[in-house]
Formats: C-alpha cells, sequence, structure tokens
C-alpha cells in the first residue's frame, strides 16, 4: 500500500500514522524495531539540520537498508524543508515524502513555493506524497523554559485551509491549531473543533498533519485523531529519550569503549517510547 492509501484507511477507521524523526541510525533502528513490533506503518523524518547531520543519500538508503533488514513498512520524509530548494534537494535524492514548509513567507509565496513542488514531484514520480503548511507554527523540538503563546492569528481558517489545498494540490496539510514544536513552560494546548472545521473544508482525500505532537496530554491526542488528524509528528520525546538514556548509559559504564554496547539502552528506551505513541495513535496492527 501506498503513503496515500495508508492516509486514507487512517481516516476511515479513525487512527493516525506515526511521525518520527531521527539523527541517526540508533534512533531509526529503535523505530523499526517498535514499528515490526505493533506491525504499524511508519513515517520516519528529517529535518533540514537532520538532514544535514545524516546525508540525504545516507538516509535514503539507511530507510531501504532497514526496510530490507527488517521488513517494515517505513518511509522517509523531508520534514519543514524551508525552501523550494531543499525540498527538491530532498525529492531528487529519493525521499518517498515531501514536506515543503513555506508558512513563514507570505501567504501568496507560500501558494506559489508549494504548488511548485507538487507539479515537481508529481510530473516524475507522483506516488511521492507532499505536504504543505500553512499558519504560524512556533517553537523547537526541544525543552523550552519560556512560555509560548499562540494567538488566534496565528491559527489557520478553514476557508484559508480550502484556498490553500484546492490551489495547491497537496496531499497532506499541517495546519496551526495551537500546536507548538518542542515542549514550553505552558501546558500545550491544540483544538479539535478547529481540526474538524478544517477537515469538513478540505477533500476527505487530503491528510492532516498534527506537528508538535510531544507534550500534548493523552486525550487530546485522541480528540485530534478523532476531527481529522491522520498523521503526528513527534520529535522532542524521542530526543529526550534518547539523550536522557544515553547520559545514564555513560554514567553507569564508565569502562565500556563499545559503541553499539553503550547505546543498546538508547535504542530501547527510544523503542519503548514510540511504541508507546504507536499504541496511542490507534496504528497497531494495521501490517498484515
Ligand atoms: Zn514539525
Amino acid at each position: 500500500m501506498t503513503i496515500q492509501e495508508f492516509h486514507e484507511k487512517a481516516s476511515c477507521e479513525g487512527w493516525a500514522l506515526g511521525h518520527f524523526n531521527i539523527s541517526d541510525l540508533d534512533q531509526l533502528q529503535a523505530i523499526a524495531l517498535a514499528a515490526k513490533n505493533l506491525k504499524c506503518p511508519v513515517l520516519v523524518g528529517t529535518s533540514e539540520g537532520e538532514r544535514r547531520a545524516i546525508g540525504l543519500k545516507s538516509a535514503v538508503y539507511m530507510i531501504e537498508g532497514i526496510r530490507q533488514d527488517h521488513g517494515v513498512t517505513l518511509w522517509l520524509n523531508s520534514d519543514h524543508s524551508k525552501s523550494v530548494e531543499t525540498a527538491r534537494a530532498a525529492f531528487d535524492a529519493g525521499y518517498d515524502s515531501i514536506h515543503i514548509d513555506l508558512s513563514h513567507l507570505p501567504y501568496e509565496e507560500n501558494v506559489k513555493g508549494t504548488k511548485d513542488i507538487v507539479d515537481y514531484v508529481k510530473a516524475k514520480k507522483p506516488e511521492v506524497h507532499v505536504e504543505g503548511e500553512l499558519g504560524l507554527l512556533k517553537g523547537e523540538s526541544k525543552i523550552q523554559k519560556e512560555i509560548i503563546e499562540v494567538r488566534s492569528e496565528d491559527m489557520v481558517t478553514p476557508e484559508q485551509a480550502a484556498d490553500f489545498v484546492s490551489r495547491t494540490g497537496i496531499d497532506r496539510l499541517a495546519p496551526a491549531v495551537g500546536n507548538i514544536h518542542g515542549l514550553s513552560a505552558n501546558v500545550k494546548v491544540i483544538y479539535p473543533d478547529l481540526i474538524k472545521k478544517i477537515r469538513m473544508a478540505i477533500p476527505d482525500s487530503v491528510g492532516i498533519t498534527l506537528h508538535g505532537g510531544s507534550g500534548i496530554i493523552d486525550d487530546l491526542i485522541r480528540r485530534a485523531i478523532v476531527a481529522g488528524v491522520n498523521n503526528i509528528h513527534i520529535n522532542t520525546e524521542i530526543r529526550l529519550a534518547d539523550t536522557e538514556s544515553l547520559k545514564k548509559s555513560l554514567a553507569d559504564h564508565p569502562e565500556e569503549t563499545t559503541p553499539y554496547k553503550i547505546v543498546a539502552p538508547v535504542i530501547e528506551a527510544v523503542r519503548l517510547k514510540v511504541e508507546e505513541k504507536l499504541k496511542l495513535f490507534g496504528s497497531v496492527n494495521k501490517i498484515q
């Protein structure tokens, strides 16, 4: 099944695909083990920074290698490509899914650049999924000590969503619906009623992605899925599971010099976190 088919299946059945970011092969191994254990289709994302750290081609071949080693259904997404050029470079390298995020630009420039990527991708490889972004999404994938406020004007209206989707031809929309990236001093809030209105304003075949899923309480995540979200991003909670277990492993075994032994508990900690999220998203047992 294609990415599009899985998104439509998730929408029909009321669950969401998990999207997890990676900085290295250990995190990818952990995600693959979780996907295999729970029989889940999963998206793996690399931001522009993560792509620079891993390498575009290396990321593509790592995913292909993991698919073959573990027999899992994973796709590679270019999370938050901030320009047409970086989105195009990811597609040219062989990414399965392109997230073009021009939400920092004036609206008409966002429409034009996003449509340029949709046209470029669909002319060459129509099965590659394209996500566009709308509204102001604040924060970074880390622990932020300050309060991050989301104002009503930062969020997307259903009318804007409908216009953006019809003019760009995207497969998935990432709308700002109260969400922020990373963890903040304030409790994270999203608005299921707004998600539902956006869901009703755009075609059923177009997916809705929720960015900044880390730190949102489980009940609100479930309500977002009921309202129409079918793809949820988790990055910061993966990074925390990784770095906390790595620090502990190094502290517990100061004499250890074999890297794969040092990171074994890291892979385990990340796997458990990913499995927790996949269960929450309802995506267990979707691979036959
Ligand atoms: Zn994001």
